[in-house]
């Protein structure tokens, strides 16, 4: 089996073969639906509805008691501490198990969720005992991605009580082998000490969009506004939302707006980027809103309606980016 390609058909195969199978037996969760976990629950996500936690409140409800959030369903079957010990190879290894060590075995050994979907089809109570059943429901075909090349696996599981079906989630991994970090640019003709950091992603440039970006290198934030009914866009498109107008020019913007809302990135790392890494999304004063960072600025200090003030500032030996700061 020296040939690549026909090892890699031999392991595709091999991988088909885990579509339909259950991953194993029927897991039960190892606590009822109780008002405890809960409670911890609403604290962790600050969710004050009182249907969660007021015994009192819950009763005029129309649920007639407390109810857990329905974002907790899979919770209720989590394994627990156990699965962040380290395996001892003791564990009878069920067919997920299985498909994940055969793809590390060939060389994908990275895993990364990447898509989470869930329908819930009634409230769970307490004293509910969730089960839940999962499916390996179908594997792509090897992609190549920015993290790196490897297979999504598609798995479905089904929640119930007492046999009753109370919801269904599917969720995707992709098992892959990480791309090397893109360190010595060496094939882009750099020699300044900044060519052989990692670089942030770069947009795709195109006949719709170029424009915008030539005017970051000249230092202006440009925003598309409609010559027909005068309505500002952003991101740049061809045509005018309001009134499908393809005539247009632009205004520069003054960079100043405000914290419409915000994540705070740890994980995973891309290379070129500096973590804890601040998205936000920045209503600007001329009313279009814009993704970007918030930099300068401890992450535990930005805060949705933050006023900020924006900058354009080179990122890299190419890359010129607007960068927003808290208005002190
Ligand atoms: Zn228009």
């Amino acid at each position: 089996m020296s040939n690549p390609a026909e090892a890699k058909r031999a392991l595709e195969a091999r991988l088909q073969e885990f579509v339909g199978t259950e991953t194993g037996p029927p897991t039960t969760g190892p606590d009822l639906v109780n008002e405890a976990m809960i409670r911890h629950w609403a604290e962790a996500m600050e969710d004050r509805n009182p249907i969660y936690t007021d015994a009192a409140a819950a009763k005029e409800s129309v649920h007639g008691g407390i109810v857990a959030p329905p974002t907790m369903m899979q919770a209720w079957i989590l394994g627990g501490m156990a699965m962040a010990q380290p395996p001892t190879g003791d564990e009878p290894r069920d067919e997920q198990n299985n498909l994940h060590a055969i793809l590390t075995e060939n060389g994908y050994p990275s895993v990364v969720a990447t898509n989470c979907e869930q329908e819930y089809h009634r409230y769970l109570k307490p004293g509910d005992e969730v089960q839940a059943t999962t499916v390996i429901e179908s594997i792509s075909d090897q992609k190549a991605t920015a993290l790196g090349t490897g297979y999504f696996i598609n798995t479905r599981t089904e929640f119930s009580v007492d046999g009753e079906a109370v919801g269904w989630m599917k969720f995707r991994v992709l098992k892959f082998t990480p791309n090397e970090a893109p360190a010595a640019a060496s094939d882009d003709g750099g020699g300044g000490p900044m060519s052989q950091a990692p670089r942030r992603l770069r947009p795709t440039l195109g006949h719709d969009n170029k424009w915008w970006w030539d005017g970051l290198e000249e230092g202006k934030f440009l925003i598309q506004k409609c010559s027909a009914c005068g309505v500002q866009r952003h991101p740049p498109r061809p045509m005018c939302g309001e009134c499908q107008s393809i005539e247009w020019g632009s205004v520069e913007s003054t960079m100043k707006g405000a914290v419409h809302s915000y994540v705070v990135i740890h994980h995973p790392p891309v290379p070129g980027y500096d973590y804890p890494l601040v998205c936000a999304l920045i209503d600007l004063d001329e009313g279009i809103r814009f993704v970007s960072n918030v930099i300068d600025c401890a992450p535990g200090d930005v805060h949705v309606g933050m006023k900020v003030e924006g900058r354009i500032e080179q990122v890299d030996d190419e890359m010129k980016l607007p960068l927003f700061r808290a208005v002190k």
